[in-house]
């Protein structure tokens, strides 16, 4: 429960998103309004040679590091396919919180989330601030996600992450739904440079870090290849939320 704490110490999430919700979300809707044309387990190993140039393995080696790559927004009809097939390319699971809305709009590619075995959370039923609502309007928000889900799944998601990362504590018992946040930001939504996105990750990413992306954009899916990538190649494993969070 480590995660838990780091990712709640030094922000007072509800001043955050009564001062910043607003603006976030004129940002965001834009964002989502925009369009795709517009936004812009592996446990391997590490071998390393010895003085002798035998191969051996440290028990260093051995002791891999969790890191959680989560996408928000989706499904998203032009890039989450392209996403899929290079997860599945490097055999990485991920965890994607979905909007409701988004989900009845391509079904078929939660199916082949839920296939490929990568973990599904809910994102809202369309993508509002949930500390702004009623209690019962936002638990409609929740409910109409989790059904959206269910209905291509079986499964209903046990993990949410509110937009804006504003959600209210006495919503945890009314929903029973878990709040997963993150600690890294790279502001993907904001930029179409793959290289920045990809820098900002690399720059501030620690063993049990929650990564937030977004399936939205060609450049965010090309960043979180690379971001896969050069992470597995400094002895990072890629892992689903509910890894880092109760491991
Ligand atoms: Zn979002």
């Amino acid at each position: 429960m480590k995660k838990i704490s780091r990712i709640f110490i030094g922000i007072d999430l509800l001043l955050l998103c009564v001062i910043m919700g607003k603006a976030a979300e004129g940002q965001m809707a834009r964002f989502l309004q925009s369009g795709p044309a517009d936004a812009k387990e592996r446990a391997v190993m590490n071998v390393s040679k010895g003085e002798s140039g035998v191969m051996d393995l440290s028990m260093q080696d051995m002791a891999k590091k969790k890191v959680a790559l989560t996408f928000d927004d989706g499904p998203n009809a032009n890039h989450t396919g392209a996403l899929l097939d290079g997860l599945k390319e490097r055999g990485v699971h991920a965890t994607f919180f979905l909007l409701g809305s988004q989900v009845e709009k391509s079904p078929e590619l939660v199916e082949r989330m839920y296939e490929d075995g990568h973990l599904l959370g809910n994102h809202s039923y369309e993508h509002v601030n949930l500390s702004s609502l009623s209690d019962k309007a936002a638990i409609t928000q929740v409910d109409l996600a989790n059904e959206a889900i269910y209905q291509i799944t079986g499964e209903y998601p046990e993990y949410i992450r509110p937009p804006y990362g504003c959600w209210k504590s006495n919503l945890d018992y009314q929903t029973t739904m878990i709040e997963v946040l993150w600690n890294v930001d790279p502001l993907d939504w904001k930029t179409d440079s793959v290289k920045t996105i990809v820098k900002r990750v690399l720059k501030e990413v620690e063993e049990d870090d929650i990564i937030l992306l977004h399936d939205a954009s060609e450049s965010s899916v090309e960043a979180a290849f690379q971001i896969i990538d050069k992470l597995e190649k400094k002895g990072y494993v890629f892992v689903t939320v509910d890894e880092i969070l109760f491991d």
